[in-house]
């Protein structure tokens, strides 16, 4: 049997064990109930690291087995168990996650080994493992505050699709990485509230469903960013299955992206793909971790 711990840190943190890849027991959750965006962007790294240790611990103390692999997803740009950037989480930007859960957890006696991995990955990894598609590429969009792009299987490279740029219009400058005419300054929550001062991002898509000119402009353009941004993968990495998930992707109408992705990608061999939307769900990235993490044994 394998076992692994996930740990997932979003606007929140999510822990969870898994038994051959089947959640057990309680997930464990820090800032339940809070919607505070900031609520975790406060708190300083170590004692974050802290919580994710305390979280790891009831886990694993709580059966007798141990534990084989430890898997963290956290948002921004990962590669070998630092951090390289967090635009949502900045306090963790340049931190050596790895390393430093590491050493907390080897002080309370757990030596299993830690694999930090981006969030969105992670989501595509539980996807594909609840599918039974571990073999097959699996691509996410994360629709929320910002816009989070993942793929199984990992490959080596940054992969930050929601700054991937999809206007040439230099007024298009909303995004939170200060890039112009990225994909998540026109997508993202934060970028809408920019842009629309004086309508929440909910607000402009209701009035939307009214007919008001404006908002319908905007969510017209809102689809085709989305469906730039996936034609563009389908046409590097190739057609197959893209799943879009996150806080916001009740705001997706899934018809309209596919009709307008449908006008962006015209090569017959690339017409292939399947567009879905799964409900946002704590569990897939929490499985995703644990996947990610037991593969990096083997890896
Ligand atoms: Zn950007």
């Amino acid at each position: 049997m394998s076992t692994a711990i996930g740990v997932v840190v979003t606007q929140h943190i999510v822990a969870g064990r898994l038994n051959d890849l089947q959640l057990t027991g309680d997930l464990l959750r820090y800032a339940a109930g809070s919607d505070q965006l900031d609520d975790l962007a406060a708190i300083p790294p170590g004692e974050l690291v802290e919580i994710l240790a305390t979280q790891i611990a009831t886990l694993a103390a709580s059966e007798p087995e141990p534990v084989d692999a430890i898997g963290v997803a956290v948002p921004g740009i990962v590669r070998y168990g630092v951090v390289e950037d967090s635009p949502n989480l900045t306090q963790i930007k340049g931190m050596h996650l790895g390393e430093e859960l590491t050493r907390v957890l080897v002080a309370r006696g757990i030596l299993a080994p830690v694999h930090i991995a981006n969030d969105a990955d992670c989501i595509a990894a539980g996807v594909a493992a609840t599918r039974g598609q571990l073999e097959k590429l699996t691509r996410v969009w994360t629709i929320g505050n910002g816009i989070g792009y993942g793929r199984w299987p990992y490959v080596e490279g940054i992969w930050e699709g929601g700054h991937i740029t999809v206007s040439l219009d230099p007024k298009e400058r909303f995004c939170g990485c200060g890039g112009i005419g990225h994909l998540e300054g026109i997508m993202g929550y934060r970028a809408m509230r920019l842009r629309f001062l004086d309508l929440e991002p909910e607000e402009v898509f209701a009035n939307a469903r009214q007919g008001d000119t404006r908002c319908l402009e905007f969510v017209d353009l809102w689809h085709r960013a989305l469906a730039a941004g996936t034609a563009s993968f389908i046409h590097l990495a190739g057609p197959g299955r893209f799943y879009f998930t996150g806080h916001n992707v009740g705001f997706v109408d899934l018809p309209l992206l596919r009709s307008y992705v449908e006008t962006m990608v015209r090569l017959t061999p690339l017409q292939s793909f399947s567009l879905e939307i799964l409900p946002p769900d704590d569990g897939t990235a929490l499985l995703g971790a644990g996947v990610s993490a037991l593969r990096g044994l083997t890896a």
